[in-house]
């Protein structure tokens, strides 16, 4: 019986650089403080990032990152977004 004992220590090897990442994160609700895009206007950035038009205003504010606009939200509208859980 010839063992060789290397098999198993590789695969240990393998399964510790794998390591599953556990991201946490809240859902915000923002659809409701948002306006559809115009025809005119793109709905996502060139890097395919939702874009977010405030719809609390007249002019155009637009931002690409969630956490941002929601900043946005509360300081100029002060509308605090709470997070959702689904
Ligand atoms: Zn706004």
């Amino acid at each position: 019986m010839g063992e060789s004992g290397d098999s198993t220590a590789s695969n240990d090897l393998v399964r510790r650089t794998s390591r599953p990442k556990k991201k946490r994160q809240n859902r915000y609700e923002l659809r409701p403080y948002t306006r559809k895009p115009a025809s005119y206007e793109p709905s996502r950035a060139p890097d395919n990032n939702v874009l977010f038009y405030c719809g609390q205003e007249g002019y155009n504010w637009v931002h690409q990152v969630a956490s941002n606009f929601r900043k946005h939200l509360k300081s100029k509208h002060d509308i605090d977004v709470k997070p959702t859980w689904s």
